[in-house]
């Protein structure tokens, strides 16, 4: 939330209405070849992303914690995208980029690049393997959170062996599982998480 004060007429207009909406920033797939990766990293003050964000908070009084950074395929489906320079006790780790469906309720991958310098770009086949896999997105084809195995989106789509690797086992946050990692492993964590 805002201060009262520093509201624009718009904002209270359309709060007074009972207007909310989120706006969102929208990345192309194919031009983060040209974009440094800082101008999108979620703490960087003075890049794009937050610049465009302390615009748009005055207006448009949507939380803090939203993140509209958004990222669209060649189907123009489109999904949440975090950037995310990792820091291990003030020494840099490297670059994070996690991509979540539209909703941010599945996690669609998480990719780690070394960091150079500060005006780092994916370069092609880092942008190929996003690619990838956002359009297996919009194909019902999931990756396993734990193992990377394919699998479909979720219960409700038939085994197919021709797309998918394993049986859907279940979910835990935005991470989901094939049935195989599920039952090993994550079934029992999410009960615990359950019954504490
Ligand atoms: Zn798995």
């Amino acid at each position: 939330m805002i201060p009262e004060e520093e509201k624009t007429a718009l904002t209270k207009e359309l709060n007074e209405k009972g207007v909310f909406f989120t706006p969102s920033i929208e990345i192309r797939i194919d031009r983060l070849d040209n974009i440094p990766l800082m101008e999108l990293e979620t703490n960087n003050e003075n890049g794009i992303y937050n610049r465009v964000r302390k615009v748009l908070k005055p207006i448009v009084n949507y939380g803090w914690d939203n993140n509209i950074l958004r990222i669209t395929n060649i189907y123009g489906d489109e999904f949440s995208i975090h950037v995310y320079l990792g820091k291990n006790k003030g020494i840099i780790s490297g670059w994070e980029i996690t991509i979540w469906d539209y909703k941010g309720t599945k996690t669609v991958g998480v990719w780690y690049k070394t960091y150079a310098a500060d005006d780092d770009k994916l370069n092609i086949n880092e942008i190929r393997s996003i690619k990838t896999r956002l359009e297996e997105f919009t194909l019902h084809i999931l990756h396993c959170s734990d193992c990377q195995t394919t699998m479909p989106s979720d219960r409700g789509i038939a085994f197919n062996p021709e797309y998918h690797k394993e049986y859907y086992g279940g979910q835990y946050f935005a991470g989901h599982y094939c049935k195989k990692c599920w039952e090993v492993k994550w079934r029992a964590i999410e009960s615990r998480e359950n019954y504490d």
